[in-house]
């Protein structure tokens, strides 16, 4: 790809179609029809559905959320694209009047106290307020504010643990970072790396040297009053109808017929006229242009042939397996007054579930007035143990933890089992050397470029990043490797 506006491909091939292939696929019909050109695309899906990890599901007047339930609004991407595709309106935001998470503590369920973000206390009171810390844990927390700050060199890397560990302390770690941030990428906070997944810790102990102080300074700089911290929720948003409005609107968007389900790929080829796609089925598909958007231990068995070097080193990307269980309850079935959106729990307290989210309480018509809809999540890097257990032993074991926890009784109404093997990219420390790697040794194929979660982040808006950037590549406007 030369970027030369003569050289945009006549055809292009998108390899899956969860989000990031569809909004690959979709940045390409926006590309063509603002330059008034013809494109002959193609999306192949070896499921019998679109969407990838986003699978929505309506039953009985419920909503249910199989995958991601919502994304982050910091992210421009996601957005962005809800803009483009016009469903703004269709955006809605968390409850505003209980924004809050709690903390499982020795059985018993903790708010996140007051300004805390993810790692560090913005707010003093609160924080010594809390009962989730130990006197020792928060005093070992303060001693952020003198300790000397690390370099890092121009790029360093360290993983959360070790990080949070040395600014703040082992108890903020097991308490409060590995449950909060562990949970989101279902990784071990051992390995995962700080560089590739919030950057911005590491870089305000550059530029601040104290997190308390920094993030006190940025929300200062930001116009937010130390005593709001209802910032923490109101940065993520959801569909209304529910996140398959969102992969719905990009199919919309596609032209009839260019989306195959059903159709798995098996081996891409290079030649002369540009890719030979081979399908399971034995027949060939042939396009100028080529994006694969399937995870990374999918997509390297389809390059193998290829390029092996290249093969190798997305194989070496590891992944965890997660699982999402939602009840539907009668509300009076729980005595918990739900007056939040849910809780984490960590792993010191060996519990089945790493998280459950009280749906219907955390967005407006998930479930019919009266009842409720909770979502546990189970498995991930830290309870793969638990992912192994049959859909029966789940089940059990979560309900017995929701009625320790928030005083559940009886049975649910219904239970919805989603299981994602091996759909979670573990990012540890240096990955992004390796996804730097990796996309060069891509960006040598001409008309070649990977999208998807295993390389700029896992929430949605970063997919939609991810497939956009391949779209632009494979389009010229930009190397594969930038
Ligand atoms: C339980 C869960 C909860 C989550 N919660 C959130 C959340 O609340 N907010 C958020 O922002 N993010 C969340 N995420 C993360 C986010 O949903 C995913 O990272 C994102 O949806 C992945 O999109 P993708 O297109 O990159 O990959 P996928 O969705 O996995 O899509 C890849 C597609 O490629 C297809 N495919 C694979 N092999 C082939 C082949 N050989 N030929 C053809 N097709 C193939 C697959 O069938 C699949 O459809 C969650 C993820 C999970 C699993």
């Amino acid at each position: 790809m030369t970027g030369c506006a003569g050289d945009r491909p006549k055809s292009v091939i998108v390899v899956g179609a969860g989000v990031s292939g569809l909004a690959a696929a979709h940045r390409l019909v926006e590309l063509a029809s603002s330059e008034g050109r013809p494109l002959d695309l193609l999306v192949l899906e070896a499921r019998s559905r679109v969407g990838g990890a986003i699978l929505t599901r309506r039953r009985d007047g419920f909503l249910i959320e199989g995958g991601p339930d919502s994304f982050i609004t910091q992210k421009p991407w996601g957005l962005a694209l809800c803009r483009r595709l016009g469903l703004e309106n269709e955006l809605i935001p968390t409850n505003p009047d209980c924004r809050r998470t709690f903390v499982v503590r020795d059985g018993t369920l903790h708010p996140v106290p007051e300004g805390f973000l993810l790692l560090a206390p913005t707010r003093i009171m609160p924080m010594l307020a809390s009962r989730l810390f130990s006197w020792p844990g928060k005093l070992r927390m303060g001693l952020d504010l003198v300790l000397p700050r690390r370099d890092h060199g121009i790029d360093g890397d360290e993983s959360l643990a070790s990080f949070v560990r040395r600014r703040l302390g082992r108890e903020a770690l097991e308490r409060i970072a590995q449950p909060l941030v562990g949970g989101i990428y279902t990784a071990d906070p051992e390995n995962l790396s700080l560089r590739a997944t919030m950057p911005r810790f590491l870089d305000m102990e550059r530029e601040h040297r104290s997190l308390i102080l920094a993030m006190r300074r940025g929300r200062r700089a930001a116009g937010v009053a130390p005593a709001d911290s209802g910032a923490r929720y109101s940065m993520f948003v959801a569909l209304r109808g529910g996140m398959d409005v969102l992969t719905g609107a990009l199919l919309a968007r596609l032209p009839a017929g260019a989306v195959e389900t059903d159709t798995p790929v098996r081996r891409v080829q290079h030649n002369q006229g540009g890719w030979s796609v081979k399908l399971a089925d034995g027949s060939v598909r042939q396009a100028e242009a080529v994006i694969l958007t399937c995870q990374a231990h999918e997509t390297a068995p389809i390059l193998e042939p290829l390029d092996p070097p290249l093969a190798s080193e997305l194989a070496t990307i590891d992944y965890a397996s997660s699982a999402t269980m939602t009840m539907a309850l009668r509300r009076q079935q729980v005595q918990h007054p739900l007056d939040g959106f849910g809780f984490v729990i960590p792993a010191v307290e060996r519990r089945t579930l790493i998280a459950a989210t009280f749906s219907s309480v955390k967005f407006p018509g998930r479930a019919p007035e009266g009842w409720l809809l909770i979502r546990a999540f189970l498995g991930g890097a830290t309870h793969p143990h638990i992912y192994e257990l049959s859909d029966q032993d789940m089940q059990h074991g979560v309900l017995a933890d929701l009625r320790d926890l928030i005083g559940l009784r009886g049975d649910p109404e219904f239970v919805e089992l989603h299981r994602w093997p091996r759909s979670m990219p573990q990012y540890p420390v240096g990955h992004l050397h390796r996804v730097a790697a990796i996309q060069a040794m891509a960006g040598r194929w001409p008309g070649l470029a990977l999208a998807g979660n295993a390389f700029g982040g896992v929430g949605v808006p970063d997919c939609v990043h991810s497939g956009e950037l391949a779209a632009e590549a494979v389009w010229g406007l930009r190397r594969p490797d930038s």
